[in-house]
């Protein structure tokens, strides 16, 4: 298997986890790249399992030990990041590696891995309905979902920057195309 990467962007609330979630789980040959992050687990979420949750003192020391392939200080004082040994081990396995990661965090991984990269914009069909999905999630705080809403609609610009496109309006539509696009692309 040659080396390969499977970028997934969008506007959080777009429904790309699911889409994630769903390439991993039809595809054996991916392997999802878990970041680090100073954010608190919610839910069901587990260290090591959805994330590397790191205190900022633990991520600035990782920062200025060169650690990532690319971070982001996505809302204030909160990091997320991708790690440089998280790719080396999905590779050493020979799989393909997928990541979930915002939107300027996929652009800067496409120019990173350049044609080993396959980059997806997941978009949700409307802000509006964005906004439901955020509220029906019940997992932020209204202040959290009036931050990602705003945000959602600058990163919905930036579509053009990316492989492909999905529209997830229909789950299931958008489930089938996933598994299509990475399909061709791995045996490509
Ligand atoms: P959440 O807090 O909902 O898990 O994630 C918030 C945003 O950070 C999402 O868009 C998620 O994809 C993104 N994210 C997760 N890991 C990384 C990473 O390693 N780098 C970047 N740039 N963004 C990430």
């Amino acid at each position: 298997m040659k080396q390969k990467v499977i970028i997934f962007s969008a506007p959080s609330g777009s429904g790309k986890t699911t889409l994630v979630k769903h390439g991993l789980s039809v595809v054996p040959e991916l392997c999802f790249s878990i970041s680090a992050t100073t954010r608190e687990p919610r839910g069901e979420e587990k260290h090591a399992d959805d994330y590397y949750f790191l205190t900022p003192e633990e991520f600035r020391t990782k920062i200025s030990q060169n650690e990532f392939v690319e971070f982001e200080e996505v809302y204030t004082d909160k990091y997320y990041g991708t790690l440089k040994s998280e790719v080396e081990r999905i590779w050493n396995e020979g799989k393909v590696v997928i990541f979930d990661v915002d939107v300027k965090g996929g652009i800067r991984l496409k120019e990173i891995f350049g044609d080993k990269a396959l980059s997806i914009f997941v978009m949700p069909p409307s802000i509006a309905e964005l906004e439901r999905r955020l509220i029906s999630r019940n997992t932020d705080c209204s202040e959290t979902i009036k931050t990602r809403v705003e945000k959602a609609g600058e990163e919905m610009t930036y579509q053009k920057h990316f492989d492909k496109i999905i529209i997830n309006t229909d789950l299931d539509v958008a489930k089938a195309e996933v598994e299509k696009i990475i399909n061709n692309f791995i045996n490509d």
